[in-house]
């Protein structure tokens, strides 16, 4: 009699092989599981392929238009026009996505992972069809992102999300962006620094919901400054075809003429078409799928992370999820996903770096904040003349002491945030910044040297 020691063909099946994907197919790999990883598009998901690494090249290049003109300051000077193409960065940007692309499945065919082309769909909770080949698997883990969500509007097919920006053929030379979160406020700058006419359209008053107010108000006016219209208060309401470009309608009765109109309007769970019902696995109002503490579903061998299940959709925390699944399930390792006090960052010109709670937040949560702040001309732009202005921000509470977060808006503001996250994860207090010694001269020696209160902020009193 032969016993089958396998009943399934795969110890774990890995739906998207993106970044919280790719990490827990390798690490549940190296702990000896038989793993499976179906991808229907680019091994390496949107982050690599059309998100952030792309995203930064393209900031990159963007740059050059100001400091080519800031050059003259310093004593350079460039002769002739200087020249920008378009496709020519595609080209680079693109050579470079294929290395990583090939980086990626590298990565998981020296893990032994088996890679499968393909869109997987469930027939069962342990049964996939891949294009039509039928594999199981114990154990499920759901990893397929997010995908870009345009609003229903009349005309919306001419329209573009950040999957196609980063393929258009040329540059355009007007462009709206709809939408002030991360990818609006991205490419707004991205297109404005190469020179792109650009209107950045949004249905509030204010750029960035979420992040800290002062951060929101102060990119609003830089990029005013920069040139970028903002249209703000205005939904769109249709899109026109007309023989020089498209115009685009909006709610407050304007009309903007241009080349191209782009979507970031947020980002919906992929979870269509998946079959999720027939695993029986409970998905919420946005398609995206619920799991608890561990990253598991309401189906015992069905997990998921990453931006399909819309907690904190950014690259580095789906990769924490993703390395927690595969300690807990295939380590011996119980492990959850920290979610507090991530830092993070947004791209823009200048760029925004944050971490730990808003002022609006840290005031709900405690009553009352001190508040320190400072704000600059850099000093590269003493002497360019250019007006952009430095602001940093800390927010204490006051009984602990303790920084309970820091923003910033200026050049390297990303950077900086980073390794003050570590501070706030290790629960610094004011007089611990206030201890370090700075270094001198940067930008960032101002958050150690912040002796004087601003202001406490308090919640309103209610109104009698
Ligand atoms: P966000 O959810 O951050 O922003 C969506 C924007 O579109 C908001 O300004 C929102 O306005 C507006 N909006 C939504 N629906 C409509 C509508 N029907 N009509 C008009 N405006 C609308 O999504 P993004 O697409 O910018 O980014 C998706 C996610 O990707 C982010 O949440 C982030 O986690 C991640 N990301 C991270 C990056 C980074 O770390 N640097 C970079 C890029 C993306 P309102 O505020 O009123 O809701």
């Amino acid at each position: 009699m032969t016993v089958n020691v396998h009943p399934y063909d795969y110890d774990l099946f890995v739906i998207g092989a993106g970044s919280g994907g790719v990490r827990a197919a390798r690490i549940s790999a190296g702990y000896g599981a038989r793993v499976a990883v179906a991808e229907e598009y680019r091994v390496g998901g949107t982050c690599v392929i059309r998100g952030c690494v792309p995203k930064k090249l393209l900031v990159y290049a963007s740059h050059y238009h100001d400091e080519i003109a800031d050059a003259a300051a310093f004593g350079w000077t460039v002769e002739g026009t200087p020249r920008f193409s378009w496709p020519k960065l595609i080209a680079a940007k693109d050579r470079e996505i294929d290395r990583l692309n090939g980086l990626y499945i590298k990565g998981l065919e020296s893990a032994g992972v088996t890679l499968m082309e393909g869109r997987a769909r469930f027939v069962d909770a342990h049964t996939l069809d891949v294009g039509g080949k039928l594999v199981t698997a114990a154990t499920v883990l759901i990893a397929t992102g997010a995908t870009p969500e345009v609003p229903a509007i009349p005309g919306r097919e001419h329209a573009i999300t950040s999957n196609e920006a980063f393929h258009l053929a040329d540059l355009p030379g007007r462009i709206a962006i709809v939408g002030a979160g991360y990818i609006a406020v991205e490419f707004a700058g991205i297109f404005a620094g190469m020179g792109a006419k650009t209107t950045l359209v949004h249905r509030r008053a204010q750029l960035l919901r979420g992040f800290d107010d002062d951060m929101a108000r102060r990119l609003g006016e830089e990029y005013v400054q920069k040139g970028i219209d903002l249209h703000l208060s205005a939904t769109p309401t249709a899109i026109d075809k007309t023989a020089s470009g498209l115009v685009l309608h909006l709610s407050d009765g304007h009309s903007l003429e241009v080349d191209q109109v782009m979507f970031a309007t947020g980002r919906r769970p992929n979870t269509k078409g998946l079959g999720l019902e027939a695993a029986g696995v409970d998905a919420g109002a946005k398609g995206e799928v619920l799991v608890d503490l561990y990253s598991r579903t309401n189906v015992p061998n069905i997990y998921a992370v990453g931006d399909v299940t819309d907690r904190l959709a950014l690259t580095p925390v789906a990769i924490k999820e993703g390395h927690a699944f595969a300690d807990t399930v295939f380590g011996g390792r119980p492990a959850v996903a920290d979610h507090a006090d991530v830092p993070t960052a947004v791209f823009s010109q200048p760029p925004i770096g944050t971490v730990g709670l808003t002022e609006a937040e840290a005031v709900e949560r405690y009553g009352a904040v001190d508040i320190y702040e400072a704000g600059f001309r850099p000093m590269k732009h003493t002497l360019t003349g250019r007006q952009t202005r430095t602001y940093m921000k800390l927010i204490v509470e006051p009984r602990s002491d303790r920084v309970v977060g820091v923003h910033m808006i200026g050049d390297d503001a990303p950077e900086i945030v980073q390794a003050l996250g570590i501070a706030i994860k290790a629960g610094a207090t004011k007089a611990q910044f206030d201890r370090t010694v700075a270094v001198h001269p940067t930008a960032a020696e101002e958050l150690v040297l912040m002796r004087t209160k601003a202001r406490t902020a308090k919640a309103e009193a209610p109104a009698a």
